[in-house]
């Protein structure tokens, strides 16, 4: 990805994943550009399309658009950070992001958000800020 771009987006995005909010840094692997709707389902390669990524979210979205709402079974769309506003969708609980709708549901399980690694980066990154 042009360098630029992946700026752009870090600027947008305050320096947060655009999904589980991990600031830039936060993985020992570069962020990534995340294509919201991915070139397989006609997604376009410009900027309203790209979201900025930890890997970690980018690996488990991969080309998702839509996810199984746990609690209903339905399929649902995913999380679409240009479309919607994170706190309609998902909430903190101390390290943990709980999902207040059908869309955060299927998000936070699609993109496997609380997985125990994820969780327990969230946590040391919380004590490192407490420290400071
Ligand atoms: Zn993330």
């Amino acid at each position: 990805m042009n360098p630029e771009i992946l700026r752009r987006l870090r600027e947008r995005a305050a320096g947060c994943c655009e999904y589980c909010w991990l600031p830039t840094g936060g993985h020992a692997l570069p962020f990534q550009v995340d294509h919201i709707i991915a070139k397989q389902h006609g997604g376009a390669d410009n900027l309203d399309n790209f979201a900025y990524a930890c890997v970690h979210c980018n690996c488990y979205k991969g080309p998702n658009v839509a996810g199984i709402d746990p609690d209903t079974n339905m399929v649902v769309r995913l999380y679409h950070p240009r479309l919607d506003r994170w706190t309609d969708h998902f909430r903190w609980s101390g390290p943990l992001i709980l999902p207040v709708s059908a869309i955060g549901r299927a998000t936070v399980r699609t993109l496997n958000m609380n997985d125990p690694e994820s969780v327990m980066l969230r946590e040391s990154l919380e004590q490192e800020r407490n420290r400071r």
